[in-house]
């Protein structure tokens, strides 16, 4: 997709702090974080979000990248995921996209 920053992070067109990669996702810090590990993991194909025709191997490999973003991080005390959907969600890029935040008590609140 032209205009979209985070399919030109896939591409490598614009740089990133990048924690994990493979042939179907990236994973890279948030570039304004909310907690000390905010980690963003993305599928490199564009999808606006997770309900827009992601295939479940895409979901699976997601799912894989957020395991090693767990471990490279060292989030043995927990973490928490959160895919922004829409804008209602508060969703700003509309490239699917998945936080993985921790590093630090999140409370029990999810919002
Ligand atoms: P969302 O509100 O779920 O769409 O979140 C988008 C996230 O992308 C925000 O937390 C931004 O800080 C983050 N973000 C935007 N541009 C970049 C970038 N170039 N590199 C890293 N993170 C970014
Ligand atoms: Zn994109």
């Amino acid at each position: 997709m032209d205009d979209c920053i985070f399919c030109k992070i896939a591409a490598g067109e614009i740089p990133a702090t990048v924690v994990y990669e493979d042939d179907a996702v990236i994973a890279f810090d948030d570039l304004n974080p909310q907690a000390p590990v905010h980690t963003l993991v993305i599928p490199k194909a564009h999808h606006a979000h997770i309900v827009d025709g992601v295939p479940a191997e895409t979901l699976a490999a997601m799912v894989h990248a957020i395991q090693e973003v767990a471990r490279i991080k060292g989030l043995d005390e927990g973490f928490r995921v959160i895919a922004n959907t829409g804008e209602a969600a508060g969703q700003t890029v509309h490239h699917f996209h998945m936080h993985v935040l921790g590093g630090k008590p999140l409370g029990e609140n999810l919002v």
